[in-house]
């Protein structure tokens, strides 16, 4: 079986006793490196809401914990694919003008410490709301 290597993701990544993550959950373009990384975001915020829950005496299968662990993974895994979508079809379009705004855009990235610094945050994956496993 052969798949597309494009932004796709699962309409929804938790159901009775069953979690999705990684690359079953969601699939972007390769071109910024982040597959990787939003899969470990998804085992540590799973990990992290599973070890909460217990601790209060749920078992992990409960929904009410599945469900936070999906609301937390769902705005960082379409943020990021929509954005290496979105990056992915701007190198993709032909012609003299687009390549000028694109390097434009790239100069701009690189006089500005701020931006600079931001998207190398997004990068390491070192930005929004962390599991715990990944801050230490
Ligand atoms: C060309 C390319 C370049 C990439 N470059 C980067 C990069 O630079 N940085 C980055 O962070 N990410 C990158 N990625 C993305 C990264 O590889 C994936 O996001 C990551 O491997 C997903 O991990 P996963 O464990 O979810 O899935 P996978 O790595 O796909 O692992 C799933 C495993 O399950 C196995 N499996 C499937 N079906 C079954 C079954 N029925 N029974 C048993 N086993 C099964 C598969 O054989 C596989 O070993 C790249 C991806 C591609 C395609």
């Amino acid at each position: 079986m052969s798949y597309p290597l494009n932004f796709h993701r699962a309409p929804r990544i938790v159901d009775q006793r069953l979690a999705l993550i990684g690359d079953a959950a969601h699939g972007i373009h390769p071109i910024a490196g982040q597959g990787l990384n939003l899969g470990l975001r998804d085992v540590g915020a799973l990990v992290e809401v599973l070890a909460d829950g217990m601790r209060l005496g749920l078992e992990p299968g409960d929904a009410q914990l599945l469900a936070r662990y999906e609301r937390w993974r769902s705005v960082d895994s379409f943020s990021v694919g929509f954005a290496t979508d979105a990056i992915n079809r701007l190198f993709a379009i032909p012609g003299r003008l687009p390549s000028a705004v694109r390097r434009f855009g790239m100069g701009a990235v690189q006089r500005s410490g701020w931006l600079k610094r931001f998207f190398m945050d997004e990068a390491r994956g070192m930005s929004g709301d962390l599991p715990a496993l990944l801050r230490a």
